[in-house]
C-alpha cells in the first residue's frame, strides 16, 4: 500500500534508504526518532502514511515559510494539506477548521505555539489524529545547534493526547541529542532509526581563499543559470559580493537578516522562481529552504562549526544528482570567529572554541572528506575512496619536501620554547624584524627565516595543517603551539606529514559529475522544460522545484514521452502531476522534438546511453553529408541550428556509420594518445572514469569522439579485445 502510494502521488518507484521502515513506524503507530541528512526523504516518511492511514496528521514545523513550501508541494501531488498560522485571515483558518471536520483533510501543518495553544488542543482532541509528526525535532535539545525554547513545551502532547504516536524528525542529531529528544518528548519504546550520512551526489573542495571572487566565479561560470548559494559570514561580505557579481553580469541577489522583511522575501522568491540564479547570504537564509535543485553551494567563508557547514552544504543536491559544496576559507575567517565567540558566556565559549577547531582541522586536513564528516557525525567510514572530494579525485597537490618543512617548522616551535602562537612561528621562519622578534632576540635563532622563500600566508597554513594532523597542539588559553609525540617523531625523520601546496585554481575544474548525470538527457529540450516549468510555476505562485525536480526534468528530457502512459514513466511524475501538467509538457516534447529531428520515445536500453550503433536520426543523416566535407563540430552546428552537443551525438553516429578510427580531425593527437592508454585498464563502458583521469582537463565530447574512434580500430590495436 506504501508503494503504491508513492507512485501514485509522488512518481516515485522505490524507497530511499530507512524510509520504508520510518512509514512502518507511522503505520503501527509505533513512536519513532528519525535522523536523515537533509535530502534523505524525511517528509515523505510521515506524509505517505498520511494518506494511507484513517484521520489526520499534525505535522508540526518551526517556520512559516518551511510549512508553505511543503503545504504547496502537497497540493500539486493531489494531497489534500494545510497550514494555520498567523499570516492568514480568520475565513481561511475557519476553511481549514471545516476541512478538518469534514474529515477531508489528511495533513495539517501548525507552529508548537498554535499547537500548544488550549483551544488548539482542545479543537484536535475532538477530532481524529493520526499521528504527530515533529520536523526540525532537534530544536526541542539544548545541546542541538538550534534550540528552540518554543519546541520544549511539546512534552504536554503525550499527556494531552496518550493513544496517539509521536514521530521526530531532524537532520542534525548526535547521540546526545536522540537521547535528549526522546527524554524531552517521553517517547514510548521509540525506534530510533539513524540514517547514513554519507551524501555521495555531493562533491567536496576545500581551498584558501586567494583571489575569493575569481574563485567564486569559475564555479558560477560552470553552472551558468542553475541554481546555487554562496555563504558569507557578514552582512556586508553579502552586499558586496553580490553587487560585484550583479555588476559582472551574474545573476546574483543578496540575503541576511539586517534586511527589510519585503526585500528578503522578494529576493528569496526570485531565487525559488528560478528568475535568479544565485542567493548570495548569511546562514539567515536556508532553514525552510527546500529548493530541490540547488546544484552549488559556496562557502565564500569558513562557516563556525561542522554542523553548520553539514546542513548548510545539505541544501545541495537534494534531489539526489551531483552537486558541488566549496570552502573558501582564510586565517582572517578564524579571526572574525574567534571575536564573536570571545563575547560569548564561558560554557559556549568553550563549545563554541572546540567547534571551530573542528571545522578548521576539516579545512587543513588532507583526509577524505566524506570520510572526515560522516566520521565526525559518529558513523564509521569502510569505503577507500569517495570519488568525490578534492582529497580523492587527487585534487590537492602536496608538496613533495614536506618532512623537510615540518622539521623546520617544529623545529622553530622548540627553539621559542613552545611558549608562542602560529602567526610569530611563522613570522620567525619568515625571518620578520618586527620589533617583539627583536626585542625576544628570536632574530638570532637558528630557525629565524628558515622558510623566507616561502610564502607567510603558506607557511601559517602548514602550522594549522600540521595541528590538524596532531603533529601540534595549542593551549587553550593562549593558543601557544607545542609538539605532541608525533611531532617528536616528525623531528627525528621517523614520519611524514602531509602539505599541501597553495590552492589549486578552481578554474580547472569541469563539472563531471554534472555532465555524467546528463548522460542521454538532451540539453536543448531539458532547457525548454525548464523554461516551461518556470511560466507553470509562476502561473500558480509556486516555487519550479515544487512543479517538478530537476531530475524529473532531465528524466523527461532523456525518455522524451509523447504518450500520457510514457509520461508517467518518468520519474517524479505521479498522476495528479500527469493530469495537470501533462498535456502542455508532452506538446513542448513533441513540438521540440520535431523541430530538432530528435527521436522521440527511444527505447529504455538507450534512454540511459543513446548507442552509436543505432540507426542514424534524419538530423544526423544530414550532418553526414557536411562532416564528408570536412566541416568541424562547430560549423556543423552552425549550418543545421543544432545544439553542440547534439552534433557531437551526430559526429559519434557519423563516426560508426563511416568506421572512422582516426580521431585526430576533432580531439587533438595528444589526448588520443592519453585517452587510449586510460582505456585500457578503465574500459569504455563508462566515461566519467576517464575524464578524472584526464583531471576533468578534456571535454565528455571529445572523450566519447575518441572513444568511438578507438573502437573502429583494426581488432589487435582494439582497446575492448
Ligand atoms: P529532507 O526533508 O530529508 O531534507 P525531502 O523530504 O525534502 O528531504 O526529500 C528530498 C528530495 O527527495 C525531494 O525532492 C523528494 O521529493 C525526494 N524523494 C523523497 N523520497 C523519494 C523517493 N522514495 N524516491 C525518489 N525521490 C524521493
Amino acid at each position: 500500500m506504501l508503494q503504491q502510494t508513492l507512485k501514485k502521488y509522488w512518481g516515485y518507484e522505490s524507497f530511499l534508504p530507512l524510509q520504508r521502515e520510518a512509514m512502518q513506524c507511522v503505520m503501527e503507530n509505533r513512536d519513532s526518532v528519525v535522523v536523515m541528512p537533509t535530502g534523505g526523504g524525511k517528509s515523505l516518511c510521515y506524509q505517505a502514511p498520511a494518506m494511507c492511514r484513517e484521520g489526520l496528521a499534525v505535522v508540526v514545523s518551526p517556520l512559516i515559510a518551511l510549512m508553505k513550501d511543503q503545504v504547496d508541494a502537497l497540493r500539486v501531488c493531489g494531497i489534500p494539506a494545510a497550514a494555520v498560522n498567523s499570516t492568514m485571515s480568520a475565513d481561511e483558518r475557519r476553511d481549514v477548521m471545516r476541512q478538518i471536520h469534514a474529515g477531508t483533510l489528511r495533513l495539517l501543518y501548525v507552529s508548537p505555539e498554535r499547537l500548544l495553544a488550549e483551544r488548539t488542543l482542545d479543537f484536535l482532541n475532538e477530532q481524529r489524529v493520526s499521528f504527530f509528526a515533529i520536523d526540525e525535532a532537534h530544536c526541542i535539545s539544548a545541546w542541538g545547534h538550534d534550540f528552540r525554547p518554543e519546541y520544549r513545551d511539546l512534552r504536554q502532547l503525550r499527556e494531552r493526547f496518550p493513544d496517539t504516536a509521536i514521530h521526530a524528525y531532524t537532520a542534525t542529531a548526535g547521540q546526545q541529542v536522540r537521547d535528549d529528544l526522546v527524554q524531552q518528548l517521553e517517547l514510548r519504546r521509540p525506534n530510533v532509526l539513524v540514517g547514513d550520512f554519507h551524501r555521495p551526489n555531493l562533491q567536496y573542495y576545500v581551498q584558501r581563499r586567494e583571489r575569493g571572487l575569481n574563485q567564486i566565479c569559475s564555479v558560477l561560470d560552470r553552472f551558468r543559470g542553475q541554481s546555487g548559494i554562496i555563504y558569507c559570514i557578514s552582512r556586508a561580505e553579502v552586499e558586496k559580493t553580490s553587487a560585484l557579481l550583479t555588476e559582472m553580469g551574474y545573476s546574483a541577489l543578496p540575503y541576511h537578516a539586517g534586511m527589510t522583511d519585503e526585500d528578503r522575501t522578494r529576493n528569496q522568491d526570485g531565487f525559488l522562481t528560478e528568475h535568479v540564479d544565485t542567493i548570495v547570504a548569511t546562514i539567515a537564509f536556508g532553514m525552510g529552504i527546500d529548493k530541490s535543485n540547488v546544484r552549488y553551494v559556496i562557502h565564500a567563508g569558513m562557516p563556525k562549526s561542522l554542523e553548520n557547514y553539514q546542513q548548510e552544504t545539505g541544501r545541495a543536491g537534494r534531489d539526489g544528482i551531483e552537486a558541488e559544496c566549496w570552502l573558501l576559507h582564510s586565517a582572517r575567517d578564524v579571526m572574525s570567529w574567534n571575536m564573536i565567540i570571545a563575547d560569548s558566556a564561558d560554557d559556549a565559549r568553550d563549545a563554541a572554541e572546540a567547534s571551530l577547531q573542528h571545522i578548521l582541522d576539516y579545512c587543513t586536513s588532507v583526509e577524505c572528506r566524506h570520510a572526515s564528516l560522516v566520521t565526525h557525525f559518529g558513523q564509521t567510514w569502510d569505503r577507500d575512496s569517495c570519488d568525490a572530494c578534492d582529497v580523492c579525485l587527487g585534487e590537492l597537490e602536496v608538496v613533495d619536501d614536506a618532512l623537510v618543512i615540518g622539521q623546520k617548522i617544529i623545529s622553530c616551535v622548540v627553539r621559542v620554547k613552545e611558549r608562542f602562537g602560529a602567526d610569530y612561528v611563522s613570522m620567525v621562519l619568515a625571518g620578520s624584524q618586527e620589533q617583539r622578534i627583536v626585542s625576544n632576540r628570536h632574530d638570532k635563532l637558528s630557525t629565524w627565516g628558515l622558510l623566507k622563500d616561502q610564502r607567510r600566508t603558506d607557511v601559517r597554513q602548514w602550522i594549522e595543517q600540521l595541528v590538524s594532523q596532531r603533529f601540534l597542539q595549542r593551549d587553550n588559553e593562549y593558543r601557544m603551539l607545542s609538539l605532541t609525540d608525533a611531532g617528536r617523531q616528525l623531528l627525528k625523520g621517523e614520519v611524514t606529514p602531509k602539505l599541501l601546496s597553495p590552492a589549486a585554481d578552481a578554474s580547472k575544474q569541469s563539472p563531471t559529475s554534472v555532465l555524467d548525470s546528463w548522460e542521454g538527457v538532451d540539453r536543448g529540450l531539458f532547457e525548454e522544460l525548464r523554461m516551461l516549468r518556470r511560466d507553470m510555476a509562476t502561473e500558480r505562485s509556486v516555487p519550479a522545484y515544487i512543479v517538478f525536480s530537476d531530475a524529473t526534468l532531465r528524466d523527461m528530457a532523456r525518455r522524451r514521452p509523447t504518450k500520457p502512459q510514457k509520461f508517467l514513466d518518468v520519474h517524479g511524475v505521479g498522476q495528479q502531476k500527469a493530469s495537470d501538467f501533462g498535456e502542455r509538457f508532452v506538446d513542448q516534447i513533441v513540438n521540440y522534438c520535431r523541430n530538432q529531428n530528435v527521436a522521440t520515445d527511444p527505447a529504455p536500453e538507450s534512454v540511459h546511453r543513446r548507442l552509436a550503433s543505432d540507426p542514424p536520426s534524419a538530423g544526423a543523416l544530414q550532418s553526414f553529408a557536411l562532416f564528408d566535407e570536412g566541416l568541424g563540430v562547430e560549423q556543423v552546428a552552425e549550418r543545421l541550428e543544432r545544439a553542440i552537443s547534439t552534433t557531437y551525438q551526430y559526429l559519434e553516429s557519423y563516426i560508426h556509420q563511416r568506421r572512422i578510427a582516426d580521431a585526430s580531425h576533432w580531439v587533438p593527437q595528444h589526448e588520443i594518445d592519453q585517452i587510449e592508454v586510460i582505456t585500457q585498464y578503465a574500459g569504455v563502458e563508462r566515461l566519467k572514469p576517464i575524464c578524472e583521469a584526464l583531471h576533468n582537463r578534456v571535454s565528455y565530447d571529445k572523450i566519447r569522439i575518441a572513444v568511438a574512434c578507438l573502437a573502429n580500430r583494426p581488432s589487435e590495436q582494439n582497446f575492448s579485445e
